[in-house]
């Protein structure tokens, strides 16, 4: 918050408010058609399988990077989740729904990192593809135009955003109703707390890049932005009635 006055604290207050009760359908759409990626068995969250082999996004990020990334960071979050959740009245919500519940509120921030990393990683995993990069699907590109110029111009603006990112986070591509925007996010944050609507995400948390390129995140950003994004994933999330 910017400012401590009590205007804006009640401001930031009914904004947390609305989006409590709006987040929970606009991420779920934002998932690709409703369907929520993380399973649950029970009261638990469960680690969903990723949409394509831990192979499948070599040469650009080797099965070792995913494997890690995907089988201990990714689950370790899912299941410190679930740790810090069982037994209270969080247990067995939805993800989306434990992120607006806690965001904001420094006594529940781990439970709300926890939520945050296991949401951001099933999104991370579809917006990436094999043999993914060239062009986005029209309705999409048309969108990137008006807002940045051109892919390239989008693209670039990608990559300063994930280089800029000063330690772990998130550069994200977001629609803002009708506008497209990038912008990034540090260490568990995400788009949806300031009520706008991630298109796709890339991860610049060493984890995802440090066995493959060293402290080369510049080199990791380029190689994922020219072959491995999944602009169809972005088109499927972008709302055109906005
Ligand atoms: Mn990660």
């Amino acid at each position: 918050m910017q400012t401590s006055s009590k205007h804006a604290m009640d401001s930031a207050l009914s904004r947390r408010q609305f989006l409590g009760a709006s987040m929970g359908a606009a991420l779920l759409f934002a998932m690709g058609g409703g369907i929520s990626c993380s399973t649950k068995a029970g009261s638990v969250h469960m680690l969903a399988s990723l949409p394509y082999a831990e192979s499948g996004l070599e040469p650009v990020i080797s099965s070792k990077t995913i494997g890690l990334h995907h089988g201990q960071h990714h689950k370790g979050y899912v299941e410190k989740l679930n740790k810090l959740t069982s037994g209270t009245k969080l247990a067995g919500l939805p993800l989306e729904q434990i992120i607006s519940t806690t965001a904001g509120q420094p006594d529940r921030q781990a439970i709300f990192n926890n939520a945050a990393q296991a949401w951001n990683h099933d999104f991370y995993w579809r917006s990436l593809k094999p043999k993914g990069g060239g062009a986005p699907p029209a309705a999409l590109k048309q969108r990137i135009e008006a807002s940045f110029g051109s892919v390239e111009g989008c693209k670039k603006e990608l990559a300063a955003a994930a280089n800029d990112q000063f330690g772990s986070g998130w550069a994200w591509l977001v629609q803002d109703g009708e506008r497209l925007k990038v912008m990034r996010t540090g260490n568990a944050d995400l788009p949806l707390t300031q009520g706008l609507r991630p298109l796709l995400t890339i991860d610049v948390w060493e984890h995802a890049y440090y066995l493959d390129y060293q402290n080369r995140r510049a080199d990791y950003v380029q190689a994922v932005l020219d072959k491995l994004l999944n602009w169809e994933f972005a088109a499927k999330n972008l709302l055109s009635a906005a």
